[in-house]
């Protein structure tokens, strides 16, 4: 638009060009009817013509009457020279007298004229006397001769004038001529240069309508993956027909597409996204009113009229399968999984920003509870999350407001059933839903990093109660892998001892496998401060997830709790058998202690003790329970032992069949 910038001061000059033309050639034009008019005026040579022809005929008739003495002669004669005077007073006006006036010795001439013709006037009147005609007759003599001579110098001023006229007259015609050309040339040059402004408009005004309609195009589209985007995702709903009664929206989420972003860069991210994105469109034909979405970052949605919800699943199966199929781009194979939320409704009115919300809200729980996975929203799975917003708002002012406190549960030695142990477990007592399991709030505080601030408190608490047990009794805290990653864990267990005044081998901390999936390097820096600090550390739940016997030789752990889920069926089941007894061998050879977890019956305690276990840890030796409780519980089995144990065993036994 800038480049024509100029036309405004263009069309300006032109306009000014043509106002000083026609201003021009009106002048031009008045000055002509001047010249015109002038050359009128000055056309003087006859004027004086009829002086010469009335002098002469004075002279005839006056002549005639000398001769023959006729009456008329004489008034015709008088007639003659009243006209003669009239003449040469009409000289002395307009044009001729200008030219008089110019011509000194005209002006003379007139004047002597006039003057000899006034002399004459009494002779004139007394004419009958011969010596007046003679007289007459002689004054008028030369009056020919100089009214002649007035009228040639008249004849040549005129002609003088005319020449002058003329000139001036084709000067004006060819300023007219030059004018009217400069006013036709500018004219055509605006003409011109107003069609080329014309396309250029045109040219600007269709450069300004693509603009408008790529604004429009990104407004609702994805520039990478050309599907339209989240705002135009719910207008992009049409009726359903009369067979597909139901409108369904799928969210998908693709999982660890952050760490492909991390590993391969951005641009390898992209191609894949765009791969994804074609993978969905194959999968749901949307010429059939069905749509594809990129909702932003890894996440797609699709909007589709189904006959029932069963079908809405398998399209969601089917697009999870399409997407894990290996990708190739730039070379390699890259094979990524997804996570899908499906909501639907057969109520047209309910409108798809709603579905997607719902559909989101079901994708983010399967992708918290099981990854690569289709979850269906219903109104169980928004109580479930809004009771969790719930707890996550709630549980910031918990340790303050004194509402989570520890709970501990004794570990016994196998071997002489002296308690060697506890096992400090969180417990939260919610104002108005009461117990809340650590199972539900810890995921929860976790996910909201919150864990850092219960964890510390957790340690604190256990280093201050630890000092109410025997000093041969350790006190383990769980930790989270959010602790150590944030690495504050070491300044806080340094802390909690430190006030409580409690000898580090005291406390032990319990890490689960995950902490050693994440980034190795990490968690093993902070347990090896935590081991030099003194503290003894603890492999919890081994054998659950994702279990490596690598884990247990990577570092040095005093101690590896084998998860109650190979307690369970070990009756019936001796796999879960020989797992504890290759976990006892391996942990051997490390120098750590083996607890298994979740001992409910005497049955378990027997097989456990067969094999040769260090640590029980389970409801049959005693439930988690207040620090009081179980300072009384130990208070009643350390100083008899064996017997104590047998007893315990029993009381169990007894209050599980009473229940
Ligand atoms: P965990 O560390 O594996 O703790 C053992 C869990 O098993 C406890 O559940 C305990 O009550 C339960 N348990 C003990 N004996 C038996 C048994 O014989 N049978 C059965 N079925 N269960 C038994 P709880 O207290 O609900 O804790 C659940 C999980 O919450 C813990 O698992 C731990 O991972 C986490 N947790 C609890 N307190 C804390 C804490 O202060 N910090 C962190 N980071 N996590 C905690
Ligand atoms: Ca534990
Ligand atoms: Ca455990």
């Amino acid at each position: 638009m800038k480049r024509h910038a100029w036309f405004p001061q263009f069309a300006i000059v032109v306009i000014v060009v043509l106002g000083i033309a026609t201003v021009l050639h009106a002048r031009v034009v008045q000055d002509t009817a001047d010249a015109v008019r002038d050359s009128m005026r000055f056309d003087v040579s006859w004027i004086g013509a009829h002086g010469r022809i009335e002098a002469a005929q004075l002279e005839a008739y006056l002549a005639r009457y000398a001769a023959m003495g006729r009456q008329a002669d004489a008034d015709r004669a008088e007639l003659f020279y009243q006209i003669l005077l009239g003449r040469l007073d009409s000289w002395n006006v307009g044009g001729y007298k200008e030219f008089l006036e110019s011509s000194p010795e005209s002006q003379q001439a007139y004047e002597e004229l006039q003057r000899l013709l006034v002399s004459i006037e009494p002779a004139m009147t007394d004419l009958q006397q011969a010596s007046s005609i003679s007289t007459v007759l002689d004054t008028l003599e030369p009056v020919g001769a100089m009214i002649e001579k007035i009228g040639a110098e008249a004849t040549i001023s005129a002609v003088t004038k005319a020449a002058a006229i003329r000139q001036t007259l084709t000067e004006k015609q060819a300023i007219q001529h030059y004018l009217v050309v400069a006013a036709l040339l500018s004219a055509g040059i605006m003409l011109i240069v107003s069609a080329f402004q014309n396309r250029n408009l045109r040219r600007a005004h269709a450069e300004v309508r693509r603009a408008a309609d790529t604004f429009a195009y990104l407004a609702h589209h994805d520039p990478l993956t050309g599907l339209p985007n989240r705002t135009a995702f719910p207008d992009a709903d049409q009726p359903a027909t009369r067979d597909e009664r139901l409108t369904a929206v799928v969210v998908i989420d693709l999982d660890g597409f952050k760490l492909i972003n991390d590993t391969w860069g951005h641009m390898f991210g992209d191609k894949l996204l765009i791969a994804a994105a074609r993978r969905l469109e194959d999968v749901v034909s949307t010429g059939s009113g069905h749509v594809v979405a990129r909702l932003g970052g890894d996440e797609f949605a699709a909007l589709l009229h189904v006959r029932d919800q069963s079908k809405a699943e398998t399209m969601a199966q089917r697009m999870l399968e399409a997407l894990k199929r290996p990708f190739d781009i730039e070379g390699s194979s890259v094979t990524i999984s997804a996570t899908a939320g499906i909501a639907t409704t057969a109520n047209a009115i309910q409108n798809a920003r709603e579905l997607l919300a719902d559909a989101d809200l079901a994708q983010s729980e399967a992708k918290a509870h099981r990854k690569g996975s289709v979850a269906i929203y219903d109104e169980a799975l928004r109580e479930t999350v809004e009771r969790r917003l719930k707890l996550e708002n709630d549980l910031r002012c918990a340790v303050g407001r004194d509402e989570i406190t520890p709970h501990y549960q004794i570990q016994v030695d196998i071997g002489t059933g002296a308690v060697v142990g506890v096992e400090a477990l969180a417990r939260w007592h919610h104002p108005q839903l009461g117990p809340i399991s650590p199972a539900e709030f810890i995921p929860i505080a976790e996910a909201s990093g919150q864990i850092v601030d219960i964890g510390k408190y957790m340690i604190a608490c256990a280093c201050r109660d630890a000092l109410r047990l025997p000093p041969d009794v350790q006190v383990a805290v769980n930790l989270s892998v959010i602790q150590i990653m944030q690495g504050e864990v070491m300044e806080a267990t340094a802390d909690a001892l430190m006030a409580a005044g409690l000898p580090p081998e005291r406390l032990k901390l319990e890490v689960t496998e995950s902490v050693m999936m994440a980034d190795a390097k990490q968690p093993i820096a902070v347990l090896s401060e935590l081991r030099y600090l003194g503290v003894s550390l603890a492999l919890d739940d081994f054998g659950t997830g994702y279990s490596s016997l690598s884990y247990l030789t990577k570092f040095h752990w005093d101690e590896i709790k084998i998860d109650r889920a190979f307690l369970q069926n070990l009756d019936t089941d001796s796999v879960g058998l020989s797992v504890i007894e290759a976990v006892l061998v391996l942990a051997r050879k490390t120098g750590a202690k083996v607890v298994v977890e979740g001992v409910e019956t005497q049955e378990q305690m027997e097989l456990l003790r067969g094999t040769g276990c260090d640590i029980g840890q389970g409801y049959f030796l005693g439930k988690p329970a207040p620090i009081d409780l179980v300072c009384a519980q130990i208070r009643e089995i350390n100083p008899s032992r064996p017997a104590r144990l047998h007893h315990m065993a029993q009381k169990n036994r007894h209050d599980r069949s009473s229940r």
